[in-house]
């Protein structure tokens, strides 16, 4: 079965254009007026005093910005090669870095004079994320997730409840995040009066890959001022995990233009690169379009969506950002993937090492940098981006290991 957005193939923009023709705008007819309005809105708000003075009130006085940037002395000791940086965005409100974008897209939908916010999610994180900028700034929140998703994930359903949004459990296609973000969509063309989307990842139509771009380019904001205060010199290497790509592109975005720093994303391979349960998209994948860009696609032959795997679910997401794409192409970036085993490793790694609990997901970026920082020289840096906290993974973690946590 297809989908609305695999259908209608309309693209009659260059806008929100990456590289070889990645981007774009696939979506309905219906919600085209909608998403100029907002790119509108976005063009202007960026370069506006009093948006600006509320985006940097809320980021500093409500998610606890800037995040550090930390130096890990005991990793780079034991691994005995480039240091390492980590730049801490699971000490931001909500242990993660999706708050910096509910934060910017949930103000830009105030200008807009939106009162509703709707967001997709699959185990939760961007849905928490929604729900509590929209508790704080008095705005209504629904929330679609897949049923699956919300099965595996009570007690962020529960939580999201809690915050005051509705959560509804999609039951189309396999019940998963995918699906979710097209309910979510669906929802918008059929509501887009009074209701903003506020996209998770930087995906989808533009404007949003350039607009959670803009939002998450914080993070590189800060590490680059961080680091040359800290050591006086831009880093040799910048890693972050890449699902749909938004703590990554955030994490490169003030250093494409310093082409001396290398940019590694590091995908998830899950059981194995070579497996058919993988999320490795940038590796594995294929041009194509869905949820409303032409990116890379875990895909059948027949542009059918593939579903994917890794034992992260952040990660667990059948395509790429559409920067990200271009990013490889160019060869600007690199992408690599880490293993389910490797993650759990560097889980554990860190923990023992730094005492940080980090994500699953951020762990993919702890294992690559266990690869790379032996074979780099001692006055190297590395500055890689802890993209969220470890809590939510603990238990899960318990059981991958066979440890019986159960009372
Ligand atoms: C959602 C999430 C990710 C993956 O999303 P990106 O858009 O690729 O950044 C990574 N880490 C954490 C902690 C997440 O919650």
């Amino acid at each position: 079965m297809k989908t609305l957005l695999n259908e209608e193939k309309i693209d009659t923009q260059q806008t929100g254009r990456y590289g070889n023709n990645f981007g774009g705008q696939y979506i309905p007819e219906i919600l085209m007026s909608e998403l100029e309005k907002v790119n509108q809105s976005f063009q202007t708000l960026k370069n506006d005093p009093t948006f600006k003075m509320e985006l940097q009130d809320l980021l500093i006085n409500y998610a606890n910005r800037p995040s550090l940037l930390y130096y890990a002395k005991n990793m780079t000791a034991d691994l005995g090669g480039a240091k390492i940086y980590l730049k801490r965005e699971d000490l931001n409100h909500t242990g993660a870095h999706k708050i910096n974008n509910v934060i910017g897209q949930a103000l830009l939908a105030k200008h807009l004079g939106k009162q509703r916010l709707i967001a997709e999610t699959g185990a939760g994180q961007h849905g928490v994320a929604t729900a509590t900028i929209a508790a704080l700034l008095g705005m209504s929140c629904e929330i679609f997730m897949g049923k699956e998703d919300t099965e595996r994930q009570k007690l962020n359903v529960y939580r999201m409840e809690l915050l005051g949004a509705k959560v509804h459990a999609v039951t189309s296609g396999s019940k998963v995040l995918k699906d979710a973000v097209n309910a979510a969509l669906q929802e918008w063309a059929s509501r887009s009066d009074d209701t903003f989307y506020v996209l998770g990842s930087a995906v989808g139509p533009a404007p949003f890959p350039e607009m959670v771009k803009y939002f998450q380019s914080v993070i590189s904001q800060e590490s680059k001022q961080q680091l040359q205060d800290q050591e006086n010199q831009l880093p040799d290497m910048v890693v972050a995990c890449v699902g749909g790509g938004s703590n990554a592109i955030g994490s490169f975005a003030n250093y494409l233009d310093d082409t001396n720093v290398k940019l590694v994303g590091v995908e998830a391979a899950g059981k194995g690169i070579d497996t058919d349960q993988t999320a490795a998209t940038i590796e594995r994948g294929s041009v194509g379009v869905f949820h409303g860009m032409k990116s890379l696609f875990m895909q059948n032959s027949d542009g059918q969506i593939d579903p994917v795997y890794s034992i992260s679910a952040g990660l667990d997401y059948p395509g790429v950002g559409p920067e990200h794409a271009a990013l490889a192409e160019a060869k600007r970036a690199e992408y690599v993937g880490i293993t389910d085993d490797e993650a759990v490793q560097a889980f554990e790694y860190i923990a023992k090492q730094e005492g940080i609990v980090a994500a699953i997901e951020s762990c993919h970026a702890i294992a690559y940098v266990e690869k790379i920082a032996p074979t780099m020289s001692k006055d190297q840096i590395i500055v890689c981006t802890l993209s969220g906290r470890g809590d939510k993974d603990v238990a899960s973690i318990a059981k991958y290991k066979g440890v019986n946590i159960d009372e």
